[in-house]
């Protein structure tokens, strides 16, 4: 009963010849950003690659495949389902379920396809025993510990009990446990370092009572690049793998470059007479003849529509207007300084062309959300091009 993810078609270089529009992913960027962040681990630290949400739009499968190659020693994921997929795709290295998990077909399911759970409190732990019981198998586990975050995790000042507990109940191994911060992005750090505190009393009092400490970890992106204190045993890396920056003041830390671009294609190009409208809602009116371009892109592919009158694109690289409502399936461009643009020609949204780059940071900024939002926004009708 278990669902295949939808997944996107994948498409080599030649085929994207006759697409609308993309994403583009270039895996040697992929595959350089985690090399830039092991190099700043220490040898004993591994690297947990958070791949959730279909790698952050980029493709959980290739993203996997790429990172292993490149040193990468776990993964990341928010729901069985999305274990379920890199498993069935050949990816053998331990799979961390960051998602709560509750239902006992859930249960065996990740017993099925040797994924390992994240328990967030001892009922829900207790539930795991009894169907490792009923099963005839163990499992290892890792407990999630709230220091702060308030979302899932038993909370710091029960943590020595939760372990505790763990630790009797027949079947479950526990391997690791874990906490994460809520401002690690944030330039004032005290937030974060009350966290850390709250962590290190937590892992105190294991040591007081001679608990053998299992791996331990609290690191997403920012706090991996802010600074190695929060390294510990492992770290969890999802931005920065695919080359962003989860706040510009940790730009100096590291050089990252980001690995997917989004392109479409011109489909219509046209002058419109001076007063004409553009779009639905007329919420832009031109006051002269306009050439404008059509481009094959739009909502239903992940252009935020917020972005309406206020985003630029790519062309021949230069920066081009975008006017009127963002809609569905297209957008509409000035392009009065490229008069002899052609159909079929191609349009960067995010990305590089020539000298210019357009960030997913831009959309964000713009569209008043987190550059996390704009990569998970890349629906499945866009397919993924591939480069090497
Ligand atoms: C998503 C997630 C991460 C990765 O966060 P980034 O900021 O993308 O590095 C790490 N840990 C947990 C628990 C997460 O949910």
């Amino acid at each position: 009963m278990v669902l295949s993810y939808p997944s996107p078609q994948r498409l080599t270089v030649t085929q994207a010849e006759y697409q609308r529009a993309w994403v583009e992913i270039n895996l040697t960027t992929l595959a350089d950003n985690v090399r830039q962040i092991k190099r700043l681990l220490k040898p004993q630290t591994q690297l947990m690659a958070v791949i959730k949400a279909d790698g952050y739009g980029h493709g959980a499968v290739m993203t996997a495949k790429t990172a292993l190659q490149a040193g990468a020693d776990w993964f990341a994921v928010a729901t069985s389902q999305e274990g379920i997929t890199l498993r069935e795709a050949g990816i053998q290295a331990p799979i961390l379920v960051l998602g709560a998990i509750n239902s006992l077909e859930e249960i065996k399911a990740v017993v099925q396809y040797n994924l390992q759970p994240t328990l967030c409190s001892p009922q829900q732990a207790l539930i795991f025993s009894d169907t490792l019981q009923q099963l005839g198998c163990d499992l290892p586990v890792h407990l999630n510990i709230d220091t702060g975050m308030s979302r899932l995790g038993t909370a710091w000042t029960e943590a020595l009990e939760f372990v505790q507990f763990v630790r009797q109940l027949p079947h479950l191994e526990l391997v690791s446990c874990y906490s994460h911060f809520a401002t690690a992005d944030d330039p004032d750090p005290s937030f974060m370092e009350l966290q850390h505190q709250r962590f290190k009393e937590a892992i105190a009092q294991w040591q007081q009572h001679h608990l053998e400490p299992p791996m331990l970890h609290i690191a997403n992106s920012a706090a991996t690049l802010t600074d190695s204190c929060y390294h510990y045993d492992l770290v969890r890396v999802g931005l920065a793998l695919y080359g962003l920056y989860p706040e510009s003041h940790l730009r100096h830390k590291i050089p990252l470059k980001p690995a997917l671009q989004i392109k479409a294609r011109i489909t219509q190009v046209k002058t419109i007479p001076p007063q004409s409208s553009v779009s639905y809602g007329r919420r832009f009116v031109c006051d002269r003849p306009l050439r404008i371009a059509v481009v094959g892109i739009g909502y239903a592919d992940g252009v935020p529509r917020a972005l309406t009158n206020q985003m630029e694109v790519l062309l021949r690289g230069q920066r081009v207007p975008q006017i009127g409502t963002v809609t569905m399936d297209q957008l509409m461009l000035d392009v009065t300084t490229i008069p002899d643009l052609q159909p079929g020609e191609i349009a960067t949204l995010i990305g590089r062309d020539g000298q210019d780059v357009i960030p997913a940071e831009e959309w964000a900024d713009k569209t008043n959300t987190i550059s996390w939002e704009i990569l998970c926004g890349f629906k499945q009708r866009l397919p993924r091009v591939y480069l090497d």
